[in-house]
């Protein structure tokens, strides 16, 4: 049977002997490609329509009707939304089809300046954000990808952390030749006991304020993933009421000098 997948574990059972324990996989994997594709071309079709209405409810002016304006507000803000969340399935199926990722130079420098640009934007002046960059290297991975997840992260510390507090991201070398791109929020901060949930697909930790945020619930999943494709992990420290790191370990292979001089780190 071709479509056959085992699931092989050895075991150590005496001194000489070892347990080879083979378990059939084959149909567990299927259901799993089934649900990966259906939520991929469903997601897909929505694209376009949810385009037509997001495109024509931008072009309505509520100026032209007053008492329908809070309305208007209401409906352009769901269908963002709604816009948002298609296009994060999109990215987790595309995502979870892939087994590897292209390997282009990803120049640190930029992509900090760019983080910033995007935590400054999305906190509007009501955070003070400082951008480290001590490693002086660069990575080797997926340029869109690797942006894709630290924006996540970005913009999780600017939702989950109230106005008056701090954001700091920082780009170092570990003492092992790794290195280490972290986010830290001196925010709600996540409780210990939703940790281990935390980067599955749609889990929250409070359904209103994660909500009213404006997020899609697909972030960390995302951030899961896209570390997971460049052999990195994420490592996750929280403290209620005082903030959270999310820190994204890189082994040394994916590290290497950079070519140009680093930006200066500024705050
Ligand atoms: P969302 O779109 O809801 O932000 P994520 O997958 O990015 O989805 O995050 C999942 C949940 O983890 C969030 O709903 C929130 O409860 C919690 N969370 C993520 N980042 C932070 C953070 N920096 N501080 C506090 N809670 C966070």
């Amino acid at each position: 049977n071709p479509d056959l997948r085992l699931n092989l574990r050895l075991i150590p059972y005496s001194d000489e002997l070892w347990l080879l324990v083979a378990r059939d996989v084959t149909r567990t994997m299927r259901l799993e490609h089934m649900r990966r594709d259906f939520v991929a071309n469903v997601s897909h079709e929505l694209r376009t329509p949810l385009t037509v209405v997001h495109g024509y409810l931008e072009m309505l002016d509520p100026a032209d009707n007053p008492d329908w304006a809070p309305m208007l507000a209401e409906m352009q803000r769901q269908s963002q939304r709604m816009t948002q969340l298609v296009e994060d399935l999109l990215t987790l199926s595309r995502l979870e089809a892939r087994e590897t990722l292209p390997e282009e130079h990803v120049a640190m420098a930029p992509m900090l300046s760019t983080l910033r640009r995007e935590a400054e934007a999305l906190s509007q002046g009501k955070h003070r954000i400082t951008v480290g960059d001590e490693a002086g290297v660069d990575l080797w991975g997926s340029n869109k990808e690797l942006h894709s997840a630290f924006s996540n992260l970005v913009a999780n510390a600017v939702r989950y952390t109230p106005a008056g507090g701090e954001i700091a991201v920082r780009f170092a070398v570990d003492a092992g030749g790794g290195a280490t791109l972290s986010v830290r929020d001196s925010g709600y901060g996540i409780p210990a006991a939703h940790l281990p949930r935390i980067t599955e697909r749609f889990y929250r930790v409070s359904t209103s304020r994660s909500r009213e945020s404006g997020g899609t619930g697909l972030g960390l999943a995302i951030v899961k993933h896209v570390l997971g494709l460049h052999g990195a992990r994420l490592e996750i420290a929280s403290e209620v009421g005082k903030g959270s790191t999310f820190a994204c370990r890189f082994n040394p292979d994916r590290v290497h000098a950079r070519e140009s001089h680093p930006i200066a780190a500024t705050s």
